[in-house]
């Protein structure tokens, strides 16, 4: 017996024994669990799952009556969530989404980080982050190959395709940072990270994805020195805020090869501690006087970046990481800020090109042998993609699951819906033992706009336009997603980002295998024509080897007739 009442050790039912009326409230109602579930979520205690303070559920009365309404719905009804509560249940029909989101949501002049704070305040929203309102994280696996194809890329250009004999510095081992180390390992560097609270430290140790913590900066540092002079890589997690060992490197001429950031600088309430302040000292200041620990949080966002850019002169190749810690900066004066290169126009855009970005299924059986089988089957698939080939070989190798098990590849379009319909058939014929959800990150390729970070930079200059993102949710609603999700604020905070997310669960039926068909060729093909409208030839090249299944009448820069 399931006991859906638990708010703490929340662990989503595993196996193929239906709890609601049908496998699309059924995955909904697991994959909320799923992020609340202490192995995968940061922060389950406040329903945080990452990202500063990405929850899942507004309160915990709202997540009990989102569960009790997961566990009633009916299969031709829709439930309705306004930033982490349920609000309404409608009459839709089968083929409908079962549920629909919004969260975070602000109009334009209101949509500043002061104003999200006295509406949460009042209980009025939520922030939902990314993956985390929209219940498809997966844990720190969740952006690793994201990480790990940035850095490879990073690599390819720099350093002759690996991070051998390589140092890479950077701060925040939380819910996505932790995947820095990982990567960094993957990639054969050694990798140190400064994180200023121990229990993350430790949650990484424990998830398998860093070597050892430090807390000692100066021992930190001699032992990354040491690896990296001998090529052995290593991850090491160093207990301290990021400012110290930055002026640590800077004051010893200590230059890192390559040089980040991910803390929570895009939420500076909540996602980053300032100088000379425990996590205790932290919270306590931030409930007794919000604005004077915004106003220090700024000051050292400040000079944090103010140390990135002195060692990025002495150097290090330095990049920005999508948590807007340059525009923190440069509105405290630091106008050099934008000097630092994003990470998408530098090393990912041309995956976007393809259709490519952070696709992921999670397996509802609980058993981590059933990924492997799908990664075999992935692999007999997509064998002749180099990048496939890589992921899948160094994914099985080193990433632990948390919670349900579950993986990321980014794969491109037509591949994710091929791949999600020929796994439907397996759950069909009972090759697999329970139904598999698939969906991918907001960070995608069609799904966002967010001008320093996805749409930064754009040939055109359309890095702010977001109707694309609504097009985007509003095309997965029409083409049968189980969920839908429009957010803002994800990645870079408040004012910064408009962006949809996207589930479909393979339950083996006929009814599945349609809707993963056109959601997952559907999905991909709308940042396709995104791209291509925006002048990227390489978006155009993948738009036209797809024109048997969608048509583009009037894309590219010519179609933009100035008024
Ligand atoms: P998180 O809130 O889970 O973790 C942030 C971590 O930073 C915490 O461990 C915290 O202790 C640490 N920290 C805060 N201030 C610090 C300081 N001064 N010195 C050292 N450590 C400090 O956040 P997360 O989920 O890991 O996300 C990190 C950032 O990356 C966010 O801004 C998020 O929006 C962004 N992000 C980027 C991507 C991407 O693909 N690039 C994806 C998701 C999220």
């Amino acid at each position: 017996m399931v006991d859906f009442s638990l708010h703490r050790g929340i662990e989503a039912p595993t196996g193929p024994e239906l709890h609601c009326k049908g496998w699309g409230q059924e995955a909904a109602l697991r994959m909320l669990m799923n992020n609340l579930d202490a192995r995968v979520g940061e922060n389950p205690a406040e329903r945080i799952v990452y990202g500063g303070r990405g929850r899942a559920a507004r309160s915990w009365p709202a997540y009990d009556k989102i569960i009790d309404s997961l566990l009633t719905l009916e299969n031709d009804q829709t439930l309705l969530i306004q930033s982490g509560k349920p609000v309404g249940i409608f009459q839709t029909q089968p083929g409908s989404p079962r549920v629909l989101i919004a969260n975070s949501n602000l109009v334009g002049k209101w949509a500043t980080l002061e104003e999200f704070d006295r509406l949460e305040k009042k209980g009025l929203t939520m922030f939902g982050q990314m993956t985390a309102g929209s219940w498809i994280y997966i844990g720190s696996q969740g952006v690793i190959q994201g990480t790990f194809e940035t850095l490879a890329a990073l690599a390819a250009k720099h350093f002759d395709g690996t991070l051998r004999h390589r140092l890479y510095v950077s701060a925040g081992l939380g819910g996505m940072g932790g995947a820095q180390p990982l990567s960094a390992k993957m990639l054969e560097g050694v990798a140190l990270i400064a994180d200023v609270d121990s229990r993350r430290i430790q949650k990484r140790r424990d998830s398998g994805y860093l070597d050892m913590a430090q807390e000692s900066i100066a021992e930190a540092v001699r032992i990354a020195l040491e690896a990296k002079h001998d090529g052995r890589s290593l991850s090491i997690g160093v207990h301290c805020h990021a400012n110290d060992l930055l002026e640590y490197l800077v004051t010893n001429r200590i230059i890192p090869d390559v040089l980040s950031d991910q803390t929570a600088a895009h939420d500076p309430l909540v996602g980053y501690i300032p100088d000379g302040l425990d996590i205790e000292e932290a919270d306590a200041l931030r409930r007794a006087d919000p604005s004077e620990y915004l106003k220090r949080a700024r000051q050292s966002i400040a000079r944090h970046v103010r140390n990135l850019l002195a060692l990025q002169q002495a150097g290090a190749q330095t990049f920005d990481y999508g948590n807007n810690i340059r525009r923190e900066a440069f509105d405290q004066g630091v106008h050099e800020a934008f000097e630092i290169p994003g990470y998408v126009p530098a090393y990912i855009r041309d995956l976007f090109n393809q259709g490519k970005g952070p696709f992921r299924w999670a397996v509802l059986s609980g058993k981590p042998e059933e990924i492997y089988k799908l990664d075999e089957l992935a692999l007999e698939m997509f064998g002749d993609n180099p990048l496939l080939r890589r992921w899948f070989t160094l994914a099985r190798q080193y990433i632990h699951f948390q919670g349900l098990p579950a993986r990321i590849a980014y794969m491109g379009l037509g591949e994710r819906d091929a791949f999600a319909v020929k796994v439907n058939e397996w759950v069909h014929t009972g090759m697999l033992s329970a139904p598999v959800v698939f969906g991918r990150d907001h960070h995608d390729t069609g799904s966002v706009a967010s001008p320093y970070r996805e749409t930064e930079r754009m040939l055109d200059g359309s890095d702010a336009i977001a109707d694309w993102p609504i097009l985007n949710a509003l095309l997965n609603v029409a083409s049968g997603a189980h969920w839908v999700s429009f957010h803002h604020g994800g990645g870079t905070g408040i004012g910064y980002s408009l962006h949809a997310g996207t589930v479909v669960v393979a339950d083996g039926s006929d009814d599945s295998a349609g809707r993963l068909s056109r959601v997952f060729f559907n999905d991909p093909g709308i940042g396709v024509i995104r791209h291509a409208d925006a002048g990227y030839s390489l978006a155009e090249t993948t738009m036209k080897t797809h024109s048997d299944r969608m048509k583009a009448p009037f894309v590219g820069p010519d179609s933009n007739i100035p008024l």
